[in-house]
């Protein structure tokens, strides 16, 4: 049984959670770290990895 490790990439300026992502936690194992563009902030901005909490 194998479960995607997902994981959520948030804005680091606003804090906003802009995209989620799945991890393989065995093949990546240093925390994801991305340029992407934010709506919020309009502009590209640095997204950093979070857990995503599940139900
Ligand atoms: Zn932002």
């Amino acid at each position: 049984m194998s479960q995607k490790h997902l994981v959520k990439l948030v804005c680091s300026v606003c804090k906003s959670s802009n995209y989620y992502t799945s991890r393989n936690a065995k093949s990546v194992t240093e925390k994801l770290n991305m340029q992407k563009y934010c709506k919020r902030c309009r502009k590209r901005t640095e997204h950093k990895e979070a857990k995503v909490k599940s139900s």
